[in-house]
């Protein structure tokens, strides 16, 4: 049987659809998943178990997996296991992206090198020692970088501590905000060096777009391109909507497109999925990032393709289909205007209940309302946080249909949220 490694977290919506996608294909999964190897098969899914921290030892035991059941293809979801699916790649003679390219996608510094090198438009750029034994002050840094500027952790995701300062004292504060984010257990329990290390750059004004591609043997073939019609201006830059396609010329699409594939080339990426975040101004395309994997979460639900006579296939489908060796030239998004606005948590507090779902799922072109958060859950909107309330999904005949039915439908949930309270025990 043919069988396809998936490299995922323990849990996610991603690797449920998968699974889906790979009953539908007749292909058998192999999961390999971060988690403690001294518990034996708590999932009881025969995952290979494996630390995303230690790669080396990871790519071994997957390797040795692998020859008692071969592997013919790879996809891997999230950030974490990207070097690690290509390492196994690069073993097992499978095409992928290269590691070294992985691994440079992942840093936010060493994308900005790569780019900077290959002559791509980019920001100023400035690395800044997080890490306890730092020897530049804050100060410093606050005196020699003109303003208005952005400081982020160069190994975060879904904009988790990047954050815009206009002046001296702004800056300064992020950088304690920051400090003190790096150091939550969830951070520290990556055990990622990389998180000692963040980066302070130009604030790049202009309109922000997302790109879902699929390289194949270094060519990239575009699925879709998101427009973010909400500012991204700062303080924090929460995502909010995508929607596809954008309201762009011609001219306009093939320049990010250009942009993108060139980026991709510099960073190393070579063949498999990639997700990658460009602004747009008058000085050109800047590319902020291109990551060695699909758009992530939930999200991937508004990207569909066709699949005459059948219905639709989805993203994860392509990514199966394309890990086994399929060429992406036929893959097409399907023809209406599709979206997703990821539900923004308002402010911190513990979340009661969500009122309105039935009224949100009501409006006109509305496809799906999924609430995410838990009864009980804290929420921790950003620059901490790195979850959303839920995902609304819609599609209509233009963009600005998909926009308004997202708009509409937010309007009419209530979501309850208590004051968090700190509980005492009594002495
Ligand atoms: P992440 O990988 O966590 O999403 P990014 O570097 O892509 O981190 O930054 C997240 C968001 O912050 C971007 O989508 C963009 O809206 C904003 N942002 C990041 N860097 C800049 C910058 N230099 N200028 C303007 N906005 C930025």
């Amino acid at each position: 049987m043919t069988r396809v490694l998936l490299l995922a977290t323990t849990t996610g919506y991603q690797t449920r659809t998968f699974g889906e996608a790979a009953e539908r294909l007749g292909v058998e999964l192999v999961f390999a998943t971060d988690r403690c190897h001294l518990i034996d098969d708590p999932w009881r899914d025969a995952a290979i178990p494996i630390r995303f921290y230690d790669e080396t030892a990871s790519v071994e035991a997957i390797l040795s997996a692998a020859r008692e059941r071969p592997i013919d293809g790879i996809v891997a979801v999230g950030d974490r296991p990207t070097v690690i699916a290509a390492r196994v790649a690069n073993a097992l003679g499978l095409p992928w992206h290269t590691a070294d390219g992985a691994a440079i996608a992942r840093n936010k510094l060493r994308t900005r090198e790569r780019l900077r090198d290959a002559g791509l438009p980019v920001p100023w750029f400035q690395p800044f020692d997080l890490g306890p034994n730092v020897t530049a002050s804050v100060t410093d840094v606050t005196t020699s970088v003109p303003f208005p500027c952005v400081l982020k952790p160069v190994a975060l995701s879904g904009s988790r501590g990047v954050m815009r300062a206009d002046d001296r004292a702004s800056l300064a504060a992020a950088v304690e905000r920051l400090r003190a984010l790096m150091r939550s257990p969830d951070i520290r329990a990556e055990r990622n060096d990389a998180h000692d290390d963040a980066l302070v750059e130009g604030f790049i004004p202009g309109r922000e777009y997302a790109i879902e591609a699929v390289l194949h043997h270094g060519a990239m073939h575009p699925l879709a391109i998101f427009a973010k019609p909400d500012p991204l201006d700062g303080p924090f830059f929460e995502e909010t909507i995508y929607v596809t396609p954008p309201e762009l010329t011609r001219d306009a699409e093939t320049a990010i497109v250009d942009a993108v594939a060139r980026a991709a080339a510099a960073i190393g990426l070579y063949h498999g999925p990639i997700h990658a975040e460009c602004r747009i101004n008058d000085s050109g395309v800047f590319v902020l990032e291109v990551a060695a994997r699909p758009i992530g979460g939930l999200c991937a639900r508004a990207l569909r393709f066709e699949n005459t006579p059948d219905p639709f296939l989805s993203l994860e489908e392509i990514q199966l289909r394309h890990a086994l060796g399929e060429t992406p030239e036929a893959w097409q998004r399907e023809a209406c205007a599709a979206g997703v606005m990821m539900i923004p948590i308002p402010r911190r507090g513990v979340f009661k209940r969500v009122d309105g779902v039935d009224a949100a799922s009501e409006v006109a072109h509305v496809d799906e309302v999924v609430i995410t958060a838990k009864t009980d859950q804290l929420l921790v909107p950003l620059p901490e946080g790195a979850s959303y309330l839920g995902f609304i999904f819609a599609r209509a005949d233009s963009a600005r249909g998909v926009e308004s039915a997202l708009r509409d439908a937010h309007a009419r949930l209530h979501f309850t949220i208590d004051a968090e309270f700190a509980v005492r025990a009594s002495v």
